[in-house]
Formats: structure tokens, C-alpha cells, sequence
């Protein structure tokens, strides 16, 4: 079953108040674009307003009841008269366009309305294009096209002149953390990932993966052995980090976690630990609180975004990383 209409207000509350007194008000769009990044809830929030639509038991004219046959079809993705389009492979073809107008041109199977939904909608080829335009300069009555998109400046502007433009904005940490939880996701976890990702979905992937456990481990373990002398930490590089964290995207990872930590340092010192996201670790990040300054810790962080440019612009990771420790623990005692 798709989320209820309090839940997707919840995440996107402007959009869901203007699609209700669309609908009280009688005055659907026949197109909307749906812009925002992954996890915004594009998809849901366009099949909660195709429910509205269809649902023969409405409740306050606009939520739909869920329960009904249309409704349930709907959830089920197998409603005759709701087309969901998707890039095959990487591009929405003319081809796919043509089938929905083909399939358009018929009356709905059975009502008069029709609901189509283009996901990837920037991945229309120029041909596909084209022809999606013909089809919204002429709508037929009834039919409610949702094109959803992450990004809108691909779109051609002749499009984008002929839909109502909902934006999803991401979701807010707290918003995000309430929804983790109510998922599934441990109290304790759901912080820090909010911090990672503004997707839902990718937070809850990042919850079950074994990779991000292991690495939030390693990630830890440096940030002790940064205490220890040089070489010590050289060492963790060798034996944990590298194997690790291999590919790009999983280095900033890994950096993105140490980040966290001098962070979670950061507000423990400004005795702000309802923000603090290593909650297992907290007690540990507690005691190391105590023995640096908030201007250490703001150069420490300073140092990793350098090093996550570094690493942007294709330094070789093994010699960025060993810079990375050196700077780090640069004006630490050892003992
Ligand atoms: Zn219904």
C-alpha cells in the first residue's frame, strides 16, 4: 500500500496543499512536473493525486480512501487506465510516447479518465520529446499527465511552459529521522543517516548494508589511532582503510564520516548533544571532547573538505589520505 496522505504531507507539505485545493476546487492541471532530488516522494505523491482521481469513495474531496478497487488497483500498479513510463535503457524513446498516445487516443478503459506518469521525464529523447509536446498542446479531457524529473534544466522550455510546476524540496533532518524510525530504522541509527543522504530509500539501504556498518567501524578506529603517533595511523590506512574504501564514491563516504565525528565533537563542546549523529559512540566522543578546542576541531574539518576536493580533482587516494592523517593530527601530543 502507497503512504497515506498525512504521511506525504508530512514530507512535502506546500505540494500536497496546493494539489487539495486543486482537487476540492476542481481545477487539476492536465500536466504537472514534479521536480526535486531522489527521495523526495515524486512517484508517491503522483499516484496519491492519480488515487484522488480515481477513487470512488473520496473522503473530504480530495484524500482518497484506499480501500476502494481503483485504489487498490492503483497500489497494485495495474490499473487499465494509469500508464507509467520509464527510460528504457537510457533514454525514453518516441516510440514508448507513441504507444501512451495510441493508447490515449482510445476512450479510458473505464471512465473518460486517463493518467499517465513519465518518470525519468529529462531522459525523453529529442523525437520523444517532440512528440510529448503535440500531445500536451492538444489534451484530451480527462487525461492528467505527471512528468517527474530530478532535473528540470534538461527539460525543453516548450514543455515546461505547458505543466504546473510542483517542487519537492529534501527532506529536513528531523522530517527524515521521524520517517527512518517509523521504518524500521533504530532510534540510535536513524541520525547519522539522515546526515548521509536525503533520500529515504538510500538511508534505508545504507541501514542494512554490511559495507556502511564496516565502514563507519574503520572510520572510527582512525579517528582513535589519530591520537597515536604518525606511524601508528599509517598503519590503520594499510590495514583497514585502503581495502576499504576503494572506489571514489566510497572514499567520500569514509571522508564524509570523519567529518560527522569532528562535528559531533563540535556540538558536544557547545553542549548541543541532541544533534550529535555517532549515537553508539557518543560516550567515547564525550571523553575526547574534553582534550581539544573548537578551533582545532573546525581546522580538522577544514582539512577534509580540502582533502574531498583533492580528491575530486583526481589525486591519487592513497598519498591524499596519508596527507589527510599527517594534517589531522597536526598539534596533538603523542606520547
Ligand atoms: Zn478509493
Amino acid at each position: 500500500m502507497g503512504k497515506s496522505w498525512e504521511q506525504l504531507e508530512e514530507l512535502q507539505p506546500t505540494v500536497l496543499k496546493m494539489l487539495k485545493n486543486s482537487l476540492v476546487k476542481n481545477r487539476v492541471a492536465h500536466a504537472y512536473l514534479l521536480e526535486g532530488i531522489r527521495g523526495t516522494g515524486k512517484r508517491e505523491i503522483a499516484l496519491l493525486l492519480t488515487k484522488s482521481l480515481f477513487c470512488e469513495a473520496i473522503i473530504d474531496q480530495y484524500r482518497p480512501c484506499e480501500e476502494c478497487n481503483n485504489c487498490r488497483r492503483i497500489n497494485h500498479g495495474n490499473h487499465p487506465d494509469v500508464h507509467i513510463v520509464e527510460p528504457e535503457g537510457l533514454s525514453i524513446k518516441v516510440d514508448q510516447i507513441r504507444n501512451l498516445q495510441v493508447e490515449f487516443s482510445k476512450k479510458g478503459l473505464e471512465s473518460l479518465k486517463k493518467v499517465y506518469l513519465l518518470v525519468h521525464a529529462d531522459k525523453m529523447s529529442v523525437s520523444a520529446s517532440n512528440s510529448l509536446l503535440k500531445f500536451l498542446e492538444e489534451p484530451n479531457p480527462g487525461t492528467v499527465a505527471f512528468l517527474l524529473t530530478e532535473q528540470p534544466q534538461k527539460i525543453l522550455p516548450t514543455i515546461l511552459s505547458r505543466c504546473q510546476i510542483l517542487t519537492f524540496h529534501p527532506l529536513s533532518p528531523q522530517v527524515m529521522i521521524k520517517q527512518l524510525v517509523e521504518n524500521g530504522v533504530e532510534p540510535q541509527k536513524a541520525p547519522l543517516l539522515s546526515q548521509l543522504t536525503n533520500s529515504l530509500d538510500e538511508a534505508q539501504n545504507l541501514n542494512v548494508d554490511e559495507w556502511f556498518a564496516q565502514a563507519q567501524k574503520i572510520v572510527v578506529k582512525l579517528y582513535e589511532v589519530l591520537k597515536k603517533n604518525p606511524l601508528e595511523a599509517m598503519v590503520t590506512l594499510q590495514a583497514d582503510w585502503f581495502s576499504h574504501f576503494k572506489e571514489k564514491e566510497q572514499i567520500h563516504r569514509g571522508l564524509d564520516l570523519l567529518l560527522l565525528i569532528f562535528k559531533d565533537l563540535l556540538y558536544i563542546q557547545l553542549d548541543r548533544q541532541e544533534q550529535i549523529v555517532f549515537r553508539e559512540e557518543s560516550e567515547r566522543l564525550r571523553q575526547f571532547a574534553l582534550h581539544t578546542s573548537g578551533r582545532r576541531i573546525s581546522d580538522q574539518m577544514s582539512a577534509i573538505l580540502d582533502a574531498k576536493r583533492k580528491l575530486e580533482r583526481n589525486m591519487n587516494p592513497q598519498l591524499m589520505m596519508e596527507q589527510l592523517v599527517l594534517k589531522l593530527q597536526e598539534g596533538s601530543s603523542f606520547v
